[in-house]
């Protein structure tokens, strides 16, 4: 290629001539910025080598996923300057000491969900999940646009961690089941894999929460050491299987109405990055959110097309029954309130935006389900 003084500018302004071509031809000098040996910044830049530990198992379904797509987005932007290898749970350190690894500098980054801190700090859930809560919409609207992210960098300082949001499951299913559920008194006696506040609030009507990883929840419920668990929608739900074993599938996610996901940057380094990196690590966060409900909305759809095809009888939750649950909601939080200061002002942040997020959800998506969406499609009476 020829080059003349108009095509280079024009090549410049296209984006079209590589940068290392532009270093050989003038020497360097005359275009990038040099330090104190006289090298240019471009060639000297420090590299960044960082790990990922996350609570996922390696290559999880899209919330795994989303971490490999974040770290190669990463390395992309900074042109090879940042790089971060992500671990799947366990292979460097358990899922839940993804936050203390972080905090204390063990790797630099982490993915999960906040709640999964909540025996460090209860007011975390807020900007997980709580039962009864926001979705995935009203979620995101009051965490980047409500004074939600600023609540959560002010709790999570104190750990020494920067917080980004980083995707959302959307509404969860409320679970399989091998009973039915038609009144309050089904729920009494109820062994159930439910995790977190969930599973306080089960306690509560009468039921027993149960504990079960991953791995052991299949057998779990085929032996009858559990009633019911739940898990995430429909795709993730398929891969487990529970619908080869399980007789109803309940709706809705009571306790998860839209978990939030997380990236985790130790503070103290993410303080020292030049702010180019920062930015990346914040854009390549804010491109997961979006990528991960996007393809947790896309993927749920198409497997429940799956389940009806093959015939899974689903449930709605009665009225009756999740009043209920939504009382005893109430009085798990209030709980937590009144022992948590740091609680209780989130919790007041995150109810009142709520409220106003209801309001304004039933004027606009309300009507458009009920009245513009609803007919013709899927009606379980
Ligand atoms: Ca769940």
């Amino acid at each position: 290629m020829k080059i003349t003084r108009k095509s280079f500018f024009k090549g410049i302004a296209l984006g079209t001539i590589s940068l290392p071509f532009l270093i050989r031809a003038f020497g360097g000098r005359n275009f990038a910025q040099e330090d104190s040996t006289g090298a240019p910044n471009v060639l000297t830049a420090k590299q960044y080598r960082w790990k990922m530990v996350t609570t996922w198992p390696p290559n999880f379904p899209i919330l795994g996923e989303a971490c490999n797509k974040y770290a190669e987005l990463v390395e992309k932007m900074s042109a090879g300057r940042m790089r971060i290898r992500v671990y799947g749970a366990n292979e460097l350190v358990p899922a839940l000491e993804t936050f203390d690894t972080v905090r204390t500098g063990g790797a630099e980054i982490g993915s999960g969900a906040a709640y999964y801190w909540a025996g460090k700090a209860p007011s975390a859930q807020f900007f997980a999940s709580v039962p009864f809560g926001m979705n995935a919409q009203q979620l995101n609207a009051w965490v980047i646009g409500g004074g939600g992210l600023q609540l959560w960098e002010e709790l999570y300082r104190d750990f020494n961690l920067a917080p980004m949001p980083g995707g959302n499951t959307g509404v969860q299913m409320g679970g399989w089941f091998n009973r039915e559920i038609n009144s309050l008194e089904d729920l009494k006696g109820l062994k159930m894999r439910i995790p977190g506040l969930g599973g306080k609030v089960l306690e509560k009507a009468g039921g027993a929460p149960v504990l079960l990883a991953g791995g052991e929840i299949y057998t779990g419920l085929e032996r009858g050491v559990i009633d019911a668990t739940e898990w995430l929608g429909p795709f993730h739900d398929i891969l487990m299987g529970f619908h080869e074993i399980a007789k109803y599938y309940y709706t809705p996610g009571w306790h998860e109405p839209g978990t939030m996901l997380e990236f985790i940057v130790n503070k103290e380094l993410y303080d020292k990055l030049p702010a180019d990196l920062k930015a990346i690590l914040q854009t390549a966060a804010a491109w997961s959110s979006n990528w991960v409900l996007s393809q947790m909305e896309a993927k749920n759809a198409e497997a429940l097309a799956t389940l009806l095809e093959k015939g899974v009888a689903i449930r709605k939750f009665p009225r009756e029954v999740l009043g209920q649950l939504r009382q005893y909601t109430e009085e798990v939080v209030a709980d937590m309130a009144a022992n948590d200061p740091f609680s209780r002002k989130v919790y007041e942040s995150y109810d009142s935006f709520r409220k106003k997020a209801a309001n304004y959800s039933l004027i606009t998506e309300k009507e458009f389900y009920d009245k513009i969406q609803k007919e013709g499609e899927l009606d379980l009476g």
